[in-house]
């Protein structure tokens, strides 16, 4: 039990996100090697190269330079074992995000300093704030021109909705950076440029009063920095564990990953800031890491991530208990035991066989087709279940045929798994079976990756008619009233899911208003009840 606490103690897990090129690659690559996880910076990917980062399992993400699916690295730094959950940089891939937060204690933002909040990704970013984890913001790139440090922290607050607290704060940026002031220690790190931030850099650090400093930063940039942290001792937001706690309020650092300044500083804040794996929330009340037995749930299922073992690994974060390999949980949902078979971790750059895991870690289990994301497993006699994980409304539809009809099997068998992943969700004609089968997604750029999914993974060429829908709502009551006699408008189609429980798609927003009142028995749902 003792040897579970500490090992308990010693995790943190967070989720690491941004708008693609903020530079998200290259800080995980520097947090690796102060991990000692690798030698030399630069192996674990150059996307701009030939290399490719571990993290990016499909051609597609290589060929369009975004992740479209997370990964999940391990390293150990100061006795702390560290998951980083890598999420998909494009907003199209929101829910991807979402579901990855929810295995993630805390969040790492990555922002280029010179770009601040991109519109692209002002959605995922506003998942993250959705989700009332701990948010760090790592403002990157300062060792290029950036945007004035005061209006980025502004714009963090107005656009992402959450207040800021500096914890470092730039000295100049680009050819005229200088460093970075750490305001709980008072002290100056001078920035050298190095060989590319291969090696781990020595820093050269003063005192704030250190009547030495300002020769080395010149007079000009000393007054300023005086002047600066009169303003923000006044004006800035204090740091506030409880407020962080809630996801109200982020530490901000600022620094330059390619260069490596700043990054194990922010490491260190961020490890003693984040706390190790908290209880979470069941249907049986809260779960202790410690306390209890094995349990995880599954956040991510992915199939055909090897393309040559075409298999199905399911994501679990472990949150509670010990786990051993090759053990027989209870899967809830299922409802009979499971054994976890083939569990893997990612460590750097290969795939690893674990034998041991805590709460805290994520690790890949291979799935015979029984898991759904969400799904309980556990071994306690308690059969709790860890809340649900919600499903974010499709807002794209396209009709999807096959080219060859006689590949009629594969491609129901590639939709459907691919379904089960999450990434798309399946629908009918209400009358029909599943010879037309429709397809929504949340952004639309999944719908190529479905394209190419099906076409690499199950040879099925497909065509997509898009169609004109961006609403969906479900009949809560359809069992109490006669579906095919709603009263629709013309732009409103009437579709069944897999499960055949009728929806509505709507084109117009405003359609849904007035088919309601058509119809006064019709009860409509944003969700799905599962
Ligand atoms: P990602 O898409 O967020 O994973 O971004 P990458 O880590 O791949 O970085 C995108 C580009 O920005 C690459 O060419 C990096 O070398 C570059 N980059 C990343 N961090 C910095 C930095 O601190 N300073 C400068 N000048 N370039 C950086």
């Amino acid at each position: 039990m003792a040897n579970l606490r500490e090992e308990i103690e010693k995790r943190r897990t967070f989720a690491i996100i941004s708008h693609p090129d903020a530079g998200k690659t290259t800080l995980t690559e520097k947090f690796l090697l102060y991990g000692g996880a690798i030698n030399l910076a630069g192996t674990v990917k150059g996307r701009k190269s030939t290399k490719h980062a571990v993290s990016d399992w499909m051609e597609i993400e290589k060929e369009r330079g975004i992740s479209v699916t997370s990964s999940v690295l391990q390293f150990n730094y100061d006795g702390k074992c560290i998951n980083i959950l890598d999420t998909p940089g494009h907003q199209d891939f929101s829910e991807d995000t979402y579901r990855t937060l929810m295995a993630a204690d805390s969040a790492v933002m990555v922002i280029d300093g010179a770009k601040g909040v991109e519109p692209q990704t002002i959605k995922l970013f506003k998942v993250c704030v959705m989700r009332h984890i701990p948010i760090f913001t790592f403002i990157n790139k300062f060792d290029r021109e950036a945007r004035d440090p005061y209006a980025l922290l502004d714009e963090i607050e107005e656009v992402l909705g959450i207040r800021t607290c500096p914890i470092n704060w730039p000295i100049g940026c680009g050819h005229n950076f200088k460093g970075v002031y750490d305001r709980e220690t008072e002290q100056v790190s001078l920035f050298h440029s190095n060989a590319g931030g291969k090696k781990a850099v020595e820093k050269e650090v003063f005192d704030y009063k250190d009547p030495e400093l300002p020769n080395h930063i010149s007079q000009e940039y000393f007054e300023k920095l005086q002047e600066d942290l009169e303003i923000l001792d006044g004006a800035a937001d204090a740091f506030d564990e409880k407020r962080v706690d809630a996801g109200e309020l982020t530490p901000v650092f600022f620094g330059s990953a390619l260069t490596n300044f700043g990054v194990e500083t922010f490491l260190q804040h961020f490890l003693s800031m984040t706390k190790s794996p908290l209880p979470r929330k069941s249907d049986q009340g809260m779960i202790d890491p410690v306390e209890e037995a094995f349990s995880a749930f599954v956040f991510k299922i992915q199939a055909n991530m090897d393309p040559k073992h075409r298999d199905r690994v399911a994501f679990m974060r472990i949150c509670s208990g010990e786990f051993d390999a090759g053990m027989e949980v209870n899967h809830i949902q299922g409802g009979r035991k499971v054994k976890l078979s083939q569990p893997t971790q990612m460590m750097a750059d290969e795939r690893k066989i674990v034998d041991k895991a805590y709460g805290g870690d994520i690790i890949g289990v291979f799935d015979p087709g029984i898991f759904s994301i969400g799904d309980t497993l556990e071994l306690s006699n308690k059969k709790f279940v860890y809340e649900g994980i919600p499903t974010f409304a499709p807002e794209h539809f396209a009709r999807v045929r096959q080219i060859d009809t006689m590949k009629r099997k594969q491609f129901l068998k590639g939709v459907s798994q691919i379904a089960q992943e999450g990434a798309i969700q399946i629908f009918q004609e209400y009358n029909s079976g599943m010879e037309e089968i429709i397809v929504g997604v949340v952004g639309s750029l999944q719908f190529e990756v479905l394209t190419y999914r099906l076409k690499n993974e199950y040879n099925v060429e497909v065509r997509l008619e898009m169609l004109p829908y961006e609403h969906i709502r479900w009949i809560e009551n359809y069992t109490e009233i006669d579906v095919s006699a709603i009263s629709g408008t013309s732009d409103m189609k009437l579709v069944k899911d897999l499960k055949d429980r009728p929806l509505l798609l709507f084109a117009h927003p405003w359609s849904i208003g007035m088919v309601l009142d058509r119809n006064e028995n019709l009860k409509l749902s944003e969700f799905s009840r599962n």
